[in-house]
């Protein structure tokens, strides 16, 4: 049987191909797939060609359907089950995945291929739980958002937060917007998300479910924070963005004993930040980072999505079919949309 896959040729080259249906791998299955969304390692690897080799194996991985074909000796699963993939299977033996980081592990090995109609998921990815059944009725649109929430929910569990907190989210993308949702549902009494882009401040106004919008384009943010929260800065700032100004402004609006979660990664070639040392040390604030997620949290994930304690239809801006996945890549490299969906 023949599929359609789009394949990435060099820089800047994808291209849907015709080939066969993948046999299933012994212990694995094989995926029909129903949605793929565009994530931003998609993107650097469409603009630059595959180069590193933390990123995924083949284009499209926050991805879902439904498994059409179950290998020799898989007990977990049967012909009809609704699936949702998590990329990362952590090695199991390094130090940090005894450590319980395996979100850290540099052994990691990678699933990827969901810019096509079929995929084959090995044994090693099925074993290691890496393939789950979507619970209830959580559509396949909707589960391709656990992977970012799995994300979200690894940096609120560094920085805790919790019942009565003031967060800040600086960066109203599909991203910011899970910071959002999610803060409000551990209980954050007051969520305030920032932005230079008024157009996606617009667009998330509502689903972020945010008390305060902060237009950081036209208003000072340092002044507006701290007249809003009288002097004290916001105890838990989270930056969801890939700004190096916006991580140096966390760091001035963050309160005394305050955690910033660096959620966002900034340039390759320009990493670098300023900040006042003796300000942190007066201040006593913490700084931690965030990435990736561990499996335990993208299964929390999905629950979050199943059980709509985080919305995400209103985010899912764009939705291409697989002949069209370069207008896909060159929407989410615009920053056009919020969520960039590909579909067979
Ligand atoms: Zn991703
Ligand atoms: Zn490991």
């Amino acid at each position: 049987m023949k599929m359609k896959k789009a394949v990435l040729q060099g820089p800047g080259q994808v291209e849907v191909v015709e080939m066969d249906v993948p046999q299933c791998p012994d212990g694995g299955v094989v995926v029909k797939l129903e949605a793929c969304a565009v994530c931003g390692t998609d993107v650097e690897n469409y603009l630059h060609g595959q180069r590193m080799s933390q990123l995924p194996p083949d284009l499209g991985h926050e991805l879902t359907g439904v498994v059409s074909e179950v290998g020799d000796g898989n007990q977990h699963f049967r012909v009809g089950d609704r699936v949702a993939l998590n990329q990362s299977v952590p090695c199991g033996e390094c130090t940090d995945c005894e450590n319980g980081y395996e979100n850290l592990c540099d052994h990691t090995t990678r699933v990827g291929g969901g810019f096509g109609e079929y995929i084959s998921i090995p044994a090693l990815a099925v074993q290691s739980g890496n393939l789950l059944k979507m619970p209830g009725e959580l559509s396949f649109r909707a589960g391709t958002h656990a992977e970012a929430l799995a994300a979200v929910v690894n940096s609120h569990e560094l920085i805790d937060v919790k019942l009565g907190d003031t967060v800040l989210v600086i960066g109203a993308g599909a991203v910011g917007c899970l910071h959002c949702q999610l803060a409000k549902a551990e209980g954050a009494s007051r969520v305030i998300l920032s932005d230079i882009n008024a157009e996606r401040l617009d667009l998330i106004k509502e689903l972020s479910e945010a008390d305060l919008i902060i237009n950081s384009s036209t208003e000072d943010l340092e002044a507006r924070i701290k007249e809003e929260t009288f002097g004290q800065g916001v105890g838990k700032v989270i930056v969801a963005c890939s700004s190096g100004v916006a991580q140096e402004q966390a760091l001035r609006v963050v309160a005394k004993r305050g955690t910033v979660s660096m959620f966002g990664f900034t340039h390759k070639e320009w990493p670098w930040i300023k900040f006042d040392s003796n300000d942190c040390h007066y201040r006593e604030f913490f700084v931690t980072g965030a990435f990736a997620y561990s499996r335990k949290q993208f299964k929390m994930a999905l629950d979050l999505l199943a059980r709509g304690a985080v919305k995400t239809e209103e985010l899912n801006t764009h939705v291409f079919p697989l002949d069209r996945v370069i207008e896909a890549m060159e929407t989410m490299k615009q920053g056009a949309g919020l969520k960039v969906l590909v579909v067979p």
